[in-house]
């Protein structure tokens, strides 16, 4: 619950919030003003572990000023049925909860002449009793649910230009971890495209965690030597196994307990459960494969909602298509794996790509600007 209280106290900063805390069970958003419901609201909705939220007033313990408040606030609004839902966190309140319903819910049907229905009403009203005070409300709205970010450590997630590594970042976040973002890159062999793309993940994803790191790595040398001594088809598996040899260094550095990708089985014909078996094994920290069985037009769909897929399909030049064969190994054999590697100084070449790693931070949200509502916010990037 602190975790989560202080989590939205950063969320919302530079919004018009007066206090943040938590309040027998549940957590007391107070505003400075009703105007700044929309922006907080926004901002809830990527509030990991907010399982619902509602725009709640106080009233005080007393039936009738409650009732009189709950319509005074329902003026101009009209229903067909209704129903009132209390609950009390005081149990020492005189009346249980079904009573208050009764009366409340009296005294609106008197006035109003709604009907009442308990099984589906258009309009509930929920009401919490407190021990000095009762909080009501009008209908919830779901948050993101999930776990609070921070409580469940943290994760590496190797991150690509593509699609689906933000959506196994994204479901990592969900449940709680902290991911730091590496990302391979062919500049100057090839443009700035995919580490911009990858900024722009980046950034994105911050507006859940709020704050981020990004390692961009120098990956096409390191391409180049491969290609000078390792047959064609098992580049792809060696390409992928140096990225996570580099991936790790980096993820120990910052103290990480877990590296993440976003493959799938049978995506493309490099991911085989051999290949994907003989990639992880030359980590000894866990890799998490987050999408390991979705299909791609659920990745897709999870992109989208997610917003990160426009940014995903921007073109790019993907380090992985430079230097990449045309029939990659399906099943690439262990003993050849190793066989190819011995020809390559990996030690060194890890070594160097983890001295030369350009680190980039992200925050959410920004000192200065404000949200830039619904918009790809490169903005909150801290140079
Ligand atoms: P993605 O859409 O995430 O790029 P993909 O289906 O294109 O995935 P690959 O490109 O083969 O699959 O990559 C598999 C995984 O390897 C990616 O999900 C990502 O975790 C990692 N990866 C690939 N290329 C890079 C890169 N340039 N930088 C960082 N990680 C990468
Ligand atoms: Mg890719």
């Amino acid at each position: 619950m602190s975790q989560l209280v202080r989590h939205i106290r950063e969320a919302t900063r530079d919004l018009d919030v007066a206090r943040v805390r938590a309040l027998m069970g549940r957590i007391e958003i107070e505003l400075g003003s009703e105007q700044a419901m929309p922006d907080v609201s926004g901002r809830l909705r990527r509030v990991f572990g907010v399982a619902n939220f509602s725009t709640a007033h106080r009233a005080p313990l007393d039936l009738d000023q409650m009732a009189d408040a709950i319509l005074r606030d329902l003026e101009g609004v009209d229903t067909g049925t209704f129903r009132v839902s209390v609950r009390r966190a005081d149990k020492q309140f005189p009346l249980t909860s079904p009573q208050v319903e009764r009366e409340v819910g009296g005294r609106i049907k008197t006035k109003r002449g709604w009907r009442v229905d308990l099984g589906q009403p258009e309009l509930t009203v929920s009401i919490e009793i407190l021990p000095d005070q009762a909080f009501y409300s009008f209908g919830k709205e779901r948050g993101p649910g999930g776990l609070p970010t921070g409580t469940g450590g943290r994760v590496a997630c190797l991150l690509s230009g593509g699609i689906d590594s933000p959506v196994a970042a994204f479901r990592l976040m969900k449940r709680g971890c902290t991911v730091l973002f590496v990302h391979f890159h062919s500049y100057p062999l090839l443009s700035r495209a995919s580490q911009e793309k990858a900024r722009q993940l980046a950034a994105w994803l911050t507006r859940y965690q709020l704050r981020s790191k990004l390692a961009l790595v120098a990956f096409g040398e390191i391409q180049r030597r491969v290609v000078l001594t390792v047959p064609a088809p098992l580049r792809v598996v060696i390409y992928r196994r140096l990225m996570v040899r580099i991936g790790e260094r980096l993820a120990r550095a910052w103290h990480a307990r877990a590296l993440v990708t976003g493959e799938a089985i049978g995506q493309v014909a490099s991911q085989t459960i051999e290949n994907l078996s003989i990639i992880g094994g030359v980590a000894s920290l866990p890799v998490l494969r987050p999408l390991i069985g979705m299909d791609k037009d659920e990745i897709v769909a999870e992109a989208q909602r997610l917003g990160t897929y426009e940014i995903s399909i921007i073109p790019d030049q993907d380090c992985c298509q430079l230097f990449t064969p045309p029939h990659p190994a399906t099943k690439a054999r262990p003993a050849d794996v190793e066989l190819a590697e011995s020809q390559l100084p990996i030690q060194e070449v890890v070594e160097s790509a983890a001295a030369a790693v350009e680190w980039e931070e992200f925050r959410f949200p920004e000192l200065r600007h404000r949200d830039l509502a619904g918009e790809v916010d490169v903005l909150n990037r801290v140079q």
